[in-house]
């Protein structure tokens, strides 16, 4: 009896396959080695429909899990289908990676594509969750800029700017921004304040221990010098101060 081999993707079956027994069995293995003669007949317009609605599903239930607050990814702009037959026809990611599309039940299968998204090393999410990270830090910094005096915020807006790991603002700061972003987040001002603060508050706290020893060393210096009358000593603390203060 003559043996047609078929080539068959593992990804089309299911992870309790191995407990399949007999009739079950029997229909799966029927259904995979089937010729395919169904894709003569369908509209590519339609497949490419259903692959984005598809896709467009899976983004909203594991947008969480992959870290992103939103995340929904369009044909054209994110992805490319190429439906070029049975066994050929793939998506291309914006990130360039090429991957393969394969049916099972005259449905596209897609997840090959959802573990490329999961396996961290698609530039194009990355940037996603970059660019999303950016804008968090900005509306942060808006909020806690509007509740500090115009001197402080553009102290503040600048200290960021030199901030590496941090907040990410542009290098001129002006009032009218801050007004502005102001603006866009007064509804939820009380909310965003709180969670600004926290994300603030090494550097607030840092910028208050540095205020205290400033106070700390002219105290002393006005002590000292009251003290011992001596004017080298008196010179030495105030040396000090001023280079604090400026250098
Ligand atoms: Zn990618």
């Amino acid at each position: 009896m003559p043996v047609n081999k078929v080539n068959t993707d593992t990804n089309v079956l299911s992870e309790d396959v191995f407990s399949y027994m007999d009739q079950k069995f029997y229909d799966l293995v029927q259904e995979l080695t089937k010729p395919d003669v169904d894709n003569e007949d369908e509209d590519e317009d339609e497949v490419k429909l259903l692959i984005s609605q598809s896709i467009k599903k899976w983004c909203n239930v594991n947008k969480e899990s992959l870290g992103l607050v939103e995340l929904d990814l369009e044909e054209s702009e994110h992805y490319t289908v190429y439906l070029v037959n049975n066994k050929k026809d793939f998506i291309t990611c914006k990130c360039n990676e090429q991957i393969s599309l394969f049916k099972f039940r005259r449905k596209f299968q897609l997840s090959n594509l959802y573990r490329h998204y999961r396996a961290s090393k698609c530039s194009m999410l990355n940037q996603m969750k970059k660019s999303e990270k950016e804008q968090k830090n900005d509306r942060v910094l808006a909020a806690i800029a509007a509740s500090l005096s115009p001197t402080d915020a553009r102290d503040l807006l600048l200290s960021s700017t030199k901030n590496s790991n941090g907040l990410n603002v542009p290098n001129t700061p002006a009032t009218s921004s801050i007004t502005q972003s102001s603006n866009a987040t007064t509804t939820n001002k009380r909310r965003t304040n709180t969670e600004a603060r926290s994300d603030l508050e090494p550097q607030l706290r840092k910028k208050k221990k540095k205020r205290t020893y400033f106070v700390f060393i002219i105290v002393f210096s006005v002590f000292i010098f009251d003290f011992y009358d001596t004017e080298t000593i008196a010179d030495f603390y105030c040396l000090r101060v001023y280079m604090k203060i400026f250098l």
